[in-house]
């Protein structure tokens, strides 16, 4: 049995690392974070009881370094280490030396972890366990000579996959027999490149399906929980960045059997945490188990607001032995909620990842609005690790009023310093399309070049113009240094004027 969890390890960075010490704290836990040299002034490190510089900015000698952050929860004297999303979070050699070194890994076993990682084997497991998986091979495929055996049998068009795949990478779509060849050789040396293994399978291509997953929790003591689904169909090349929940193409009947495969799916590979069962929803109704993320997801706030249960105080719970506080009867979807992932990239060129320092930040409130942020400003955005800069989730009564309120949210939020994906989310929100609910996987294709053509915003994007020409001549004006420790260089009185002036709301 694993001694009382007193202390948290919280190895991630950002909004992530940020939101788990927070649920530390209120789950009277204290909280050590890590940082590398590039996060020093990141707010994670602030909100922690303590923290640990992990080294250089490179994630392979920071928060990958699996020896490093076994160090840093020995020194710091914690007893469980909660890997967040991303970085460690998926490999079961980390799970495992983890409990090697005789700490609580806050997440599923290491062997689930490795069933759900290798594609093909989490696709046997399921077939075995009843859950229906999308039409394709169940094994590695040998040669390209099998590969265009088994499309055949399969009908284009197919998908070849990494069976380490993930993050939306490795994927090659093949419509006809023609290509099958040298795509199955492209898809293997990409495979090797991106994941170290080279082995492929092939999936049935499903025309414009929706991406609709089931959150689950399991304990220790047995009981396996589904808790709704979460809308996640728009997406650009295979990455989400507008979450929602519930799904409007959901029905009761149809969430409660998607929530029967999904706490099958988790029941066969004997799960314990916090995990998503992701599907593929077909135009017809027919559904298909896609992959187990087993780990806490980044859209998980949309479910905590619908649902009115806390992930990450659960994870905690179920890591130190106890049973969870969500109780099945008492589980009914209130309302609805959306997220907007908040990222530095610029939508109007190819989502083209940004860099620079975050130099103003006004960050939206009212009611119904969560802001989870891991940056501030005075932030560094680098090519370190990932764009994301907040997530920002509103909840209403119904979609529209949701909808209603994101769309006033991200009118109110204003970001200096770098282009952001806040223009496209706006956008989307005032689309017809995604008004009507009619999204699905293929979504942005469609509707990409109808959310750049028009122009929802001059109000805001002649603020943000306003506020960056300021902070030009501001430092032109003033080489001298800043004599308070503030690090926004436009003095809020000064931003008032401008907004006055240019008629915006404060
Ligand atoms: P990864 O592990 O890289 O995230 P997934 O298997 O979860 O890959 O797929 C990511 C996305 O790719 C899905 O959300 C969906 O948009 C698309 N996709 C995956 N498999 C199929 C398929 N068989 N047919 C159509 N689209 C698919």
């Amino acid at each position: 049995m694993p001694e009382v969890i007193r202390r948290v390890l919280v190895a991630n960075r950002g909004e992530i690392a940020l939101r788990i010490i927070r649920a530390c704290h209120e789950e009277h836990l204290e909280a050590v974070a890590v940082y590398s040299e590039a996060d020093r002034l990141s707010p994670h490190v602030r909100a922690a009881n303590a923290a640990a510089l992990l080294g250089p900015p490179p994630a392979s000698e920071s928060y990958l370094s699996i020896p490093k952050l076994l160090d840093a929860a020995r020194a710091t004297g914690c007893q469980a280490i909660h890997p967040g999303y991303g970085f460690l979070a998926e490999r079961a050699t980390f799970a495992r030396a983890v409990r090697d070194a005789g700490l609580v890994f806050v997440g599923p076993p290491a062997e689930a972890i490795q069933a759900m990682g290798d594609k093909t084997e989490a696709r046997r497991r399921m077939q075995a366990a009843g859950v229906p998986i999308v039409p394709g091979t169940i094994r590695p495929l040998q040669d390209a000579a099998e590969a265009a055996r088994e499309a055949k049998r399969t009908g284009y068009p197919v998908l070849l996959k990494a069976v380490a795949g993930g993050g939306g990478k490795g994927m090659r779509l093949v419509t006809a027999e023609g290509e099958i060849a040298s795509a199955f050789a492209a898809a293997r040396s990409e495979a090797v490149k991106a994941f170290g293994g080279g082995a492929v399978y092939i999936e049935k291509y499903l025309e414009r399906p929706r991406h609709i997953e089931i959150q689950i929790l399991a304990d220790a003591h047995g009981r396996v929980i589904a808790l709704g689904e979460r809308e996640c169909s728009i997406q650009r090349r295979h990455q989400k960045l507008v979450e929602e929940a519930p799904s409007v193409a959901v029905s009761p009947a149809l969430r409660r059997r998607l929530s029967d495969a999904a706490t099958a799916a988790a029941g066969a590979v004997g799960y314990v945490g916090a995990g998503t069962i992701e599907f593929l929803l077909a135009p017809g109704g027919e559904f298909y188990f896609l992959e187990m993320n087993t780990r806490i997801q980044v859209e998980h706030p949309v479910t905590e607001l619908v649902y009115g249960v806390d992930l990450v105080r659960e994870q905690l719970r179920i890591a130190g032995g106890q049973p969870m506080r969500v109780h099945p009867g008492t589980l009914h979807p209130r309302g609805h909620a959306i997220e907007c992932r908040i990222t530095a990239e610029d939508p109007f060129n190819e989502f083209l990842p940004a860099t620079g320092v975050l130099q103003y930040l006004r960050v939206p409130s009212g009611p119904g609005l969560r802001w989870d942020g891991g940056v501030e400003a005075g932030n560094a955005v680098t090519l370190y690790y990932d764009p994301l800069i907040a997530k920002l989730v509103a909840w209403g009564e119904t979609r529209e009023a949701a909808i209603e309120r994101m769309r006033q949210a991200l009118g109110e939020l204003v970001i200096v310093g770098l282009p952001t994906s806040q223009a496209f989310h706006l956008r989307v929100m005032e689309d017809p399309e995604f008004l009507r609910g009619e999204v699905d996987i293929t979504y942005l294709e469609r509707a990409g070049p109808r959310l750049r053509e028009r122009d929802l915003m001059p109000g805001l994007e002649r603020a943000v113009a306003v506020a960056a020409a300021l902070l030009a001549d501001e430092r032109r004006t003033s080489a001298r240094p800043q004599a308070h420790s503030d690090h926004s260089p436009i003095r809020p009185s000064t931003w008032a004027v401008v907004a006055r002036q240019e008629g915006l709301r404060q």
